[in-house]
């Protein structure tokens, strides 16, 4: 094996000599303790090298041995339920071997290879395939069944295909091509830093529904889309990540904690398995794979982790799924890029960030999208990603927070005043928004209601009038308003109250369809019309703000999905009630007969 001479250790920065042929993005063993690095840099014969692991005791005059490959990862069945490091290895296993403090220089294979997975071939001898074609299956999980696609420029005729039980390393297909036969096992590999290819990108015409009433109804995301939810310490990011890994309307979900404190990232390594996957009841790992950083790992790892954890995505979105990446926090990402740039020495941007944040924040969030992938059969793939920002003090005009705004097409802004308010999520109705609204109101349109976008327009233009009157309220006090105006909070107030609020850890509150979504919303505003209307016969506001069923609408968020003709039945109750307001026995009859 080549190799190179250390000439400098700056932390995880390492410069060699003697690199000559390196690429820039290939991965060095430093030393003979074999630490894992990646070249980022090249100049002449010198490489900066930046390194995956502790390196205090590395000195200069030590080898560096050349691999001539990229950093890429392994997949195949054993991916879903693994908690891996920024460079895919087996955190769980590493820790029963080694103990909490990893061991430097480790080498355990990403995918275990003493499992046996039963292979059921769906191909057979004589056919022709290529690249993508999904050529047998594999039971992964309970809850995923792993196709086996063709690795990519591989094109020919089965020669022989298995069936039976089979280690990632056995060979279960041969494929005669023209340059000879090829020996397929299920595993392949792919370098992390470059993007799987698909076949088309398809519009982003699909809900990616979530079940949180705020987002689904008012800031929904694609299936194939991006967001991002900046917010202060506290203010539900975490809540938030977790709902989504929960409910999202997505097959699998790889998430990539970025850990700014080591018990953060602990906290997620204990609460994630311990997470139900509400369809199955199984645990939410039968579906998930976990890319783990904590802060007592070297910073380089943070910041290939969301490649890793991207490139293993993008493998089950190639198999057709609908895939969720939640990447929490890429601040702690974009901080790891500051801190390698810095040693780099080069020109730093705004707070020190490198000159190169924005194209790196970019080609993340890029790599999302829905798609028809290549191979036989055919088949759509979504790639969703959300990002959580933890911007220092919650402040947006934050680099990060900016580059990744320009890149996202939703955007949820928590808010650290509606935490103190125990208004739950706290994401702001009147700051954040989403660019896909126009894209899927035709399939909410025709599968939910005819009118959901136009009661969502007519439910966030309550809400910002609500807004604006605040304003007046806070300068001159409520009883300037006029009753139409005054209804006009009252409407918000419940579209507030009885709609957006949900809380997480409640059994039936913490998930809502878009059925039920639309059907609450409907009853929030057909109240407030009916009260509107009353105002304008004559009825008084505070009987009209008195009425019964306001109670009833308030706990519509409890009733189960089994339950919601209950809320079809509540407009009639209003309507009811109003009839009631309406023919009082002489009370505001004056207004009454003026109109009728
Ligand atoms: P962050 O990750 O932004 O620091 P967390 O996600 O840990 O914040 O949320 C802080 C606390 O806020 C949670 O422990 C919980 O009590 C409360 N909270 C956040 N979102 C919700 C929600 N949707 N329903 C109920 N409580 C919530």
């Amino acid at each position: 094996m080549r190799k190179g001479e250390i000439t400098k250790v700056s932390g995880p920065l390492v410069v060699a000599k003697g690199m000559k042929g390196s690429k820039m993005y290939d991965v060095v063993r430093v030393s003979e303790e074999r630490l894992v690095g990646e070249i980022i840099g090249l100049s002449g014969d010198t490489a900066s090298i930046q390194v995956y692991e502790e390196t205090s005791g590395i000195g200069p005059g030590e080898p560096v041995y050349i691999t001539d490959k990229p950093l890429f990862v392994e997949l195949g069945p054993g991916l879903i339920e693994s908690i891996y490091d920024g460079i895919q290895r087996p955190l769980d296993i590493i820790r029963d071997q080694t103990g909490d403090n990893i061991a430097r220089g480790v080498e355990i294979p990403a995918l275990e290879r003493d499992v046996k997975w039963v292979f059921k071939p769906l191909v057979k001898k004589g056919d022709a395939v290529s690249s993508g074609d999904i050529i047998g299956e594999v039971k992964e999980t309970v809850l995923v069944l792993h196709k086996i696609m063709v690795p990519h420029n591989i094109e020919g005729k089965i020669k022989n295909i298995k069936q039976g039980e089979f280690l990632v390393t056995d060979t279960v297909c041969e494929i005669e091509t023209k340059d000879g036969v090829v020996k397929l096992t299920m595993m392949q590999h792919w370098p992390v830093r470059l993007p799987r290819p698909y076949k088309k990108r398809l519009a982003p015409s699909l809900v990616l529904s979530t079940g949180q009433r705020v987002i689904d109804t008012f800031f929904p995301i694609a299936k194939g889309g991006t967001a991002c939810c900046p917010g202060p310490f506290g203010s539900g990011k975490t809540v938030i990540q977790h709902q989504l890994a929960k409910w999202a309307d997505a097959e699998i979900i790889v998430y990539i904690g970025c850990g700014e404190r080591g018990n953060e990232m602990t906290d997620v390594l204990m609460e994630f398995p311990e997470l139900k996957d509400h369809r199955s009841g199984e645990s939410l790992m039968k579906r998930t794979v976990l890319i783990a950083n904590t802060s007592n790992m070297p910073v380089a790892a943070r910041e290939a982790s969301v490649y890793t954890g991207i490139t293993i995505a993008e493998y089950f979105r190639d198999m057709g799924y609908s895939v969720a990446v939640m990447a929490d926090s890429t601040s702690r990402w974009a901080e790891a890029m500051r801190e390698i740039s810095g040693r780099l020495e080069e020109m730093p941007g705004e707070e020190g960030y490198p000159a190169y944040l924005s194209a790196k924040v970019s080609s993340f969030y890029e790599r999302a999208g829905r798609i028809e992938a290549i191979g036989k059969p055919d088949r759509e793939g979504a790639l969703s990603v959300i990002g959580a920002v933890s911007p220092p003090g919650g402040d947006l005009s934050d680099p990060v927070v900016q580059a990744t705004l320009r890149v996202v097409k939703v955007f949820w802004s928590l808010e650290d005043r509606l935490a103190y308010q125990r208004h739950f999520p706290a994401i702001s109705w009147l700051n954040s928004y989403s660019l896909y609204i126009d894209d899927i109101s035709e399939e909410l349109n025709t599968t939910i209601a005819k009118d959901f976008t136009d009661l969502t327009k007519e439910a966030m233009r309550l809400l910002e009038q609500e807004a604006e009157l605040q304003e007046i309220v806070r300068l001159i006090g409520v009883d300037a308003l006029s009753p139409e105006d005054r209804l006009i909070l009252e409407g918000a107030k419940s579209i507030r109250e009885d709609f957006l609020h949900q809380n997480a850890f409640h059994e039936v509150d913490t998930y809502a369809s878009l059925e039920k979504q639309y059907k609450m919303l409907a009853v929030c505003l057909f109240n407030y019309n009916k009260a509107k209307e009353a105002l304008s016969r004559g009825a008084a506001f505070n009987d009209i703000i008195k009425m019964k069923v306001r109670e009833k609408i308030s706990r519509m968020r409890y009733l189960l999905e089994s339950e919601l003709s209950i809320i079809d039945r509540l407009q009639d109750e209003v309507t009811e009630e109003f009839k009631k307001l309406a023919n009082p026995g002489g009370r505001n009859d004056k207004g009454i007969q003026q109109h009728s």
